[in-house]
Order: structure tokens, then C-alpha cells, then sequence
């Protein structure tokens, strides 16, 4: 077993002198990765994870990773350098690395092993896609997902009706064995999950028909989900006990609604503040003169300055994005007036501006700038 065990330094995908910063950032790309909230169900993903956590549990420890660099991995078997018990990577311990390194990332979704052996459910995640206007505004929306029950046969234990579950009699219903033995570094201690049962601490004799011994059943569910007014692409939204089922009467897990927000054809948005362009003639821009502004909350009128140069930026306040924390508050629509320059005239439009032109006191004749682009254009090609 020991020769089949990927070294901790290439697991990380780090160089042998790799430093704490270094240990700790590849970690946590792999953990990030595999981890099981986001892989439900792929035993691949689960074991590169746990393989990740015990070989940063290792080597982020200056002891063990001493220990690891002088014996490699005989130095965490039986046999290995005493005073250090094995690991136990399943379940709990890994909860507190992974505790340690993410803190809140994927939803403080710690999941601690209480002393009765209860254990909170792990977190699911599903994503749902809404509009532009949607996030503005908020919503109210309705997701399908696969949820695990508690068998309504037997209660959850998994056990034929009118009959339980035994302690199991090899862990005395702890779920780990320790054993103890003597290598040539003196005394170890090696503590592993149960054989027996699994961890679980007891022993179905007659499974339960209805969920064949798993004490749970899955079914498909519709849940609403309420979108907040002020909600941005890639934020979530937590439904507290919508998650994966509690073990041993621990609570459920949260079900977290990531939500995808569609482009808008129009309207681009950065946090709270909206951005947009808008067209207006020459004459407007050189005049003064009120055009129809596109909002979030429909069209609005506003007065162009006369001399407006194009590129200009208007605010209109209190018409952006409602804050998340208060939907009362508004940010605000930020406008870029963009001067149009006409590009097909009649003669009318055209006499009337070269006459501009003249008044302006330039002296340059109408067709002779049209003769001279011609010809650039035709020498261009
Ligand atoms: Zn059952
Ligand atoms: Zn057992």
C-alpha cells in the first residue's frame, strides 16, 4: 500500500522547498476543485481531494513535514516514527482543514462531528439563470433538484420495519478502531474507520425494502427561490435545511442558488451603477434640445445643454441598481451622450450646412472636399 501512495509534493504539484504561501495556494486550487460540495457523487473527485488534504495536512506541518522529508510515507505508517498515530481523512478532520484554509468560501459550510456522532449535512449548489432586469428588481423563481429524505419506512435507520439496527460489536458502536502497535520506534497508535460498519457505529441485520438498507430516498422536488432586488451575476442565494440530509440527527445542509445573470442589450451594469450610450444629432448637441433617455424604469426625458461635445456623461441619479441591503437606495445611471455626425444628406440638409459653415467663417467650397475624398478613397484601394 505504501508503494501505490503519490508523493505529497507532487500531489500539490509544488517543488520540495516550496514555502507555506506556495503549500497553502496549490492546496487550495485543489481543494477548491474537488471538493465534495461541488462534486456530488464523483468518487474520483472525492478521493484527489482527500489525497490533497492529507498531503497538505502534512506538509503544512513543520513536524510531519520533517518527518515526511526524512522517511517519506513510512513515516505515518505503523512502523513509522513514533508518537504519531495515523490519520483518519475521512469525514470531521477533514472538515477542520478545509475549515481553517476557506473559512466562509463555500457558505461556512463547516461540517463538525458533534459528540452524540451527529453531523450536519454538506451543502448543495445549483445555479439559475435570470435577466438583467430580474437582478434589478428581484424575483421569485422555482428550481427543480434531486433531494435525499429520511426513508419514511424505517425512520432513516435503514432497518426493516420492526426491527434496529445493533451496535456494532468490533468499534462499540464508535465507528473508528484504534489499533496499537509495536514498531522499532516504540508504540503506535493507528486509528482507522470501522471495517465493520462502515463508521456508522452499527449493524443493519434486516434492511429496511423500501430504501434498501440506505435510509434515505430521493426524489425530485420544486423549491421557490426569492431573488433579492440588487442581486449580481455570480452571487448566491442560501435556503437554510434545503441541503444534503444530517447524519445521526444532525441538521440539513443549505442549499445555495448561484444566480447567472443575462447580458442586456442596452444596459451594461457594475455593481450598483448602470452604464449606457446614447445617440444625439449634431444639432441637438450644438443647440440645446430635450431627447428620451432608456432607464430601468422606462423612458425619461432630458434637456441637452447647448455645446454638448460628444462623450459627454450625464448622470441620472437614483436610476441604477437597487442596493442589496436596502432596495430603497438606488445607484445611479451613468449616460454617455455620443454626437452623431450625419452620414447621408439631401440637398437641402446639405446647402443648409454649408451655408453653417460659411457663417462659421470657414472659406473651404462643399464640392471640392467631396472631389478630393473621392479620389483619396479611390487611390486607397
Ligand atoms: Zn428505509
Ligand atoms: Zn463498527
Amino acid at each position: 500500500m505504501a508503494e501505490s501512495k503519490r508523493d505529497y509534493y507532487e500531489v500539490l504539484g509544488v517543488p520540495k522547498d516550496a514555502d507555506d504561501a506556495a503549500l497553502k495556494k496549490a492546496y487550495r486550487a485543489l481543494a477548491k476543485k474537488y471538493h465534495p460540495d461541488t462534486n456530488q457523487g464523483n468518487p474520483e473527485a472525492e478521493a484527489k481531494f482527500k489525497e490533497a488534504s492529507e498531503a497538505y495536512a502534512v506538509l503544512s506541518d513543520p513536524d510531519k513535514r520533517r518527518q515526511y522529508d526524512q522517511f517519506g510515507h513510512a513515516a505515518f505508517e505503523s512502523g513509522g516514527a513514533g508518537g504519531f498515530g495515523g490519520f483518519d481523512f475521512s469525514g470531521a478532520d477533514m472538515g477542520d482543514i478545509f475549515g481553517d484554509i476557506f473559512g466562509d468560501l463555500f457558505g461556512g459550510g463547516r461540517r463538525s462531528r458533534a459528540s452524540n456522532g451527529s453531523m450536519r449535512g454538506a451543502n448543495l449548489r445549483t445555479s439559475i439563470r435570470i435577466t438583467f432586469e430580474e437582478a434589478l428588481f428581484g424575483c421569485e423563481k422555482e428550481i427543480e433538484l434531486t433531494s435525499r429524505d429520511e426513508c419514511k419506512e424505517c425512520g432513516g435507520t435503514g432497518a426493516k420495519p420492526g426491527t434496529k439496527p445493533v451496535t456494532c460489536s468490533k468499534c462499540n458502536g464508535k465507528g473508528q478502531v484504534v489499533y496499537t502497535q509495536q514498531s522499532m520506534f516504540g508504540m503506535v497508535r493507528n486509528v482507522q474507520t470501522c471495517p465493520e460498519c462502515g463508521g456508522t457505529g452499527k449493524i443493519i441485520k434486516e434492511k429496511c425494502p423500501s430504501c434498501r438498507g440506505t435510509g434515505h430516498t430521493s426524489s425530485r422536488k420544486r423549491i421557490s427561490v426569492s431573488i433579492p432586488a440588487g442581486i449580481d451575476d455570480g452571487q448566491s442565494v442560501r435556503i437554510r435545511g434545503k441541503g444534503e440530509l444530517g447524519t445521526n440527527g444532525g441538521e440539513r445542509g443549505d442549499l445555495l442558488v448561484e444566480v447567472v445573470v443575462s447580458n442586456h442589450p442596452v444596459f451594461k451594469r457594475q455593481d450598483t451603477s448602470i452604464y449606457s450610450t446614447v445617440p444625439i444629432s449634431f444639432a441637438t448637441a450644438a443647440l440645446g434640445g430635450e431627447i428620451r433617455i432608456k432607464t430601468v424604469d422606462g423612458e425619461v426625458a432630458y434637456d441637452v445643454a447647448p455645446g454638448t461635445q460628444t462623450d459627454t456623461r450625464i448622470r441620472l441619479k437614483g436610476k441604477g441598481v437597487p442596493y442589496l441591503r436596502n432596495k430603497d437606495v438606488r445607484g445611479d445611471h451613468y449616460v454617455t451622450l455620443v454626437v452623431k455626425v450625419p452620414e447621408r444628406m439631401n440637398k437641402e440638409q446639405k446647402e443648409a450646412l454649408q451655408k453653417f459653415r460659411e457663417a462659421m467663417g470657414e472659406t473651404q467650397a462643399a464640392p471640392a472636399a467631396e472631389e478630393k475624398h473621392k479620389k483619396k478613397g479611390f487611390f486607397n484601394k
